[in-house]
């Protein structure tokens, strides 16, 4: 079979993404692993240990069921948005209508790059935090909407201040996206932060979508906050949630979007149109992960707690301080003086075979730092740390 290039062109909006920042780091992995190098990836921002045996095993009884087999219903199984909305009132004490203010989605991702196809029209602004998820632009993009980048600061906190925002972008924004506890820097909002964000929402008519993924991978006793915990939130936004990273789910795609009944309606209208639902035996297993994870999300949480205080406690004998972070299965460090986050990223592949991701990947303003992911075992994150310390001291 012959395969002819080039005669297929794709849409602008794919050739305006940016270009892919970790090729060369990627490329260098792979010839790397082929040379039979010993390389440890501290990359990927996806859990390393398996999903919980009581949720594989709802799954399995699940699949077995042939009503489970058929189309789900869009708007998922009520069950399931009744589970969702207790696990809220539980956890955050905020109160949810499961019929009009939770939409399941096929993984927090699904729903977040669907957003803005639902809302935006044509020359509309979403505000993105820089560093961020990418998905907030490109989702922005594909909707014909243009993004206006918020600062994510060190000397802030890694919060955005909203007064620097010209009154000219304001007219014309709709969305502010916000991820707390953030990925990459791994920081967390303030009640104060997101009482402010409601207020700039209301006086500025802006829809609040706060991405929640990491809410509760957090450390000593910390709880992080959800959005909607704050007065008035609802009336101005919707929160993401996600089972993947809190129960070591990421493959099976379940999350969900709440708050703001409009917001849910309308991404609930455009979703009609484009997928079926969550396979219906997920669905089922992702209620028992709600309903009975909590014991296993305490011993993730201890295990990640460990991990980070290698990290901490390694790199302080080269002299690097580190704050460590409260929440977020990553740690957000300072270049070293002489180098580019992608020189130094290059620097770690090459010399001591470890993989962290240059934080410029993130945003213009994550230049000056890289991101280590701590879903990796123990003795092999140490051996990762050893090997980035005599590198750096040599
Ligand atoms: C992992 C991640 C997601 C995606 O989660 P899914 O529910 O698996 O789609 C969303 N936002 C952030 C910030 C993430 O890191």
């Amino acid at each position: 079979m012959s395969v002819e290039m080039g005669r297929i062109d794709s849409a602008d909006r794919i050739k305006r993404l940016p270009p892919y920042l970790f090729a060369e780091v990627d490329r260098l992995k792979r010839e790397l692993i082929q040379k039979g190098k010993d390389v440890i990836d501290l990359g990927v921002g996806d859990p390393d240990l398996p999903t919980p045996k009581f949720i594989i095993d709802a799954l399995y009884e699940a699949a077995k069921d042939a009503k489970n087999h058929r189309y789900a219903l869009d708007q998922g199984l009520p069950e399931l948005r009744k589970g969702m909305a207790r696990w809220y009132q539980n956890r955050f004490g905020v109160e949810l209508n499961p019929d009009t203010e939770i939409l399941p989605l096929i993984g927090s991702k699904e729903g977040i790059a669907h957003l803005p196809l639902a809302l935006l029209n044509p020359g509309d602004i979403s505000l993105v935090p820089d560093p961020c998820y990418p998905v907030y632009k490109s989702a922005t993009w594909f909707a014909g909407g243009e993004v206006h980048l918020l600062d994510l600061l060190e000397e802030n906190q890694y919060l955005p201040t909203f007064k620097d925002i010209p009154d000219r972008t304001l007219e014309r924004a709709k969305l502010l996206f916000l991820n707390y506890p953030n990925n990459p820097t791994g920081a967390c909002a303030t009640p104060e932060f997101f009482k402010n964000t409601v207020s700039f929402a209301k006086e500025h008519q802006l829809i609040v979508c706060h991405d929640a993924a990491y809410t509760e991978i957090a450390f000593d006793h910390y709880k992080p906050l959800s959005f909607l915990q704050t007065p008035g939130a609802k009336s101005v936004g919707v929160e993401f949630h996600s089972l993947s990273k809190t129960y070591n789910m990421t493959g099976w795609r379940v999350g969900f979007v709440c708050g703001n009944h409009e917001v849910v309606r309308h991404l609930s209208k455009l979703k009609a149109n484009i997928d079926s639902g969550i396979f219906q035996a997920i669905q089922i297993a992702g209620l028992k992960a709600l309903e009975h994870g909590q014991a296993e999300v305490d011993r993730l949480k201890a295990i990640y707690q460990k991990r980070r205080d290698i990290v901490v406690n390694g790199f302080q004998e080269i002299g690097w301080q580190i704050q460590p972070p409260k929440a977020t299965f990553y740690m957000w460090l300072p270049v070293p003086p002489g180098y580019t986050s992608q020189e130094l990223c290059l620097k770690f592949l090459k010399e001591a075979n470890v993989v962290v991701v240059p934080g410029n990947g993130f945003g213009s303003n994550g230049e000056g730092y890289f991101r280590i992911s701590l879903t990796m075992a123990e003795d092999r994150l140490t051996e990762a740390v050893n090997r980035i310390k005599k590198i750096h001291t040599k």
